[in-house]
């Protein structure tokens, strides 16, 4: 009888452990679970010299960019994985994917509590609101990076890691949705955009301001993210295994419209106008896009303007032209809510529905 109750219980714990997946963390010693996920980017880059401008992103392992971290490990406890180890101008829906999927199974779990991801700079904006979208927690996400490689002078990597640990172990910055933390700052993923090719003040949320800052690990929200996200969010990559195509179309003076007729030909479903101003485009452009429109493909007005709205029904009548108005993302932005937003057939009005809430 006595064995017979052992048994079970030790069944019961087995069954626990498999149902909750592999333990992550062997033990935990009062401090916060944080999983790093590696991408590659500036942070991980190395260069000859301290000095030199030239540089190679992606080459640096997550081990040993934990440990050119003093303190992080008082943090919190650390685990590294290695998702990917390239330059973001390489990042793929590939990799999103499998980052996704690898962040919701980490935060399915009770010994994580928080996730980092380190990533180039270049499209760092576009992973994070790509993850903002289909990530199914309210534990912490934080995306980080560096503009200078691991071996420039004053590299700021280290530091922008030990901030993103920071923010991401602390339960108060749960429910943030995915945040991006750079040079001493929390933007949301949605409001956050790159725009300096250089400096190390390149991340600023020009139409939101700030979510909070970060000074040596010591930080303060602001205020909580714009926009559904996350646990809210009506997108997953369950079972997805690739997005359909979104093609961004650049405005300009003289802009001709063979282009757009390429990418019809070429499988776009969704092509978005980096317009100008208020997401215009001159008259042959707005009758290509409603011929694209007739064809069944979805047609986004955003603009090559960094800041502002795209409003709908301004300069260019979109109930006439059958287009979308992107409100407030910029195009690169655009490109991820549509190609999530066309993993399903939709109407237009709930296509510009989800532009006005997400
Ligand atoms: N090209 C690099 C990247 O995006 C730039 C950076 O990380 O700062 O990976």
């Amino acid at each position: 009888m006595k064995n017979n109750i052992l048994k079970t219980a030790v069944l019961t714990a087995l069954i626990l452990v498999l149902a909750n997946g592999s333990q992550i963390f062997a033990q935990n010693e009062g401090k916060p679970n944080i999983v790093i996920l590696a991408t590659g980017g500036t942070i991980a880059g190395s260069a000859e010299s301290g000095t030199q401008a030239g540089y190679t992103s992606g080459q640096v392992g997550i081990e040993t960019m934990i440990d050119a971290v003093p303190g992080i490990r008082k943090l919190a406890n650390i685990t590294g994985e290695q998702v990917a180890n390239v330059g973001s101008q390489d990042m793929s829906i590939e990799i999103w994917l499998t980052l996704a999927k690898r962040v919701n199974e980490l935060l399915a779990k009770d010994d994580v509590d928080g996730i980092v991801i380190t990533h180039g700079t270049d499209t760092q904006e576009e992973t994070a609101y790509f993850l903002n979208l289909v990530v199914k927690s309210d534990k912490p996400v934080v995306t980080t990076g560096s503009m200078r490689p691991s071996t420039a002078v004053s590299a700021e990597g280290p530091l922008n890691l030990y901030n993103s640990v920071a923010v991401a172990a602390n339960p108060k910055a749960k429910g943030h949705g995915v945040m991006v933390v750079m040079n001493d700052q929390i933007h949301s993923a949605q409001g956050v955009t790159k725009t300096n090719t250089t400096s190390v003040q390149t991340f600023m949320s020009p139409m939101q301001g700030l979510m909070g800052a970060v000074i040596y690990g010591q930080h303060e929200f602001y205020r909580g993210p714009h926009g559904i996200h996350t646990t809210e969010s009506i997108f997953s990559v369950e079972g997805v295994t690739e997005l359909p195509r979104v093609d961004i179309i650049y405005m300009h003076v003289s802009a001709t419209t063979d282009i757009i007729d390429f990418s019809i030909k070429a499988g776009a479903k969704g092509i978005v106008i980096a317009g100008v101003g208020n997401g215009n485009m001159n008259a042959a452009m707005l009758e290509a896009c409603k011929k694209a429109v007739d064809q069944g493909i979805v047609v986004v007005r955003s603009t090559r303007v960094p800041t502002g709205y795209v409003l709908r029904n301004a300069e260019v009548n979109d109930d006439n032209y059958g287009t979308i108005a992107s409100d407030e993302l910029n195009a690169q932005k655009s490109r991820v809510l549509l190609m999530l937003t066309l993993l399903e057939k939709k109407s237009t009005e709930e296509i510009q529905k989800i532009f006005y809430q997400y």
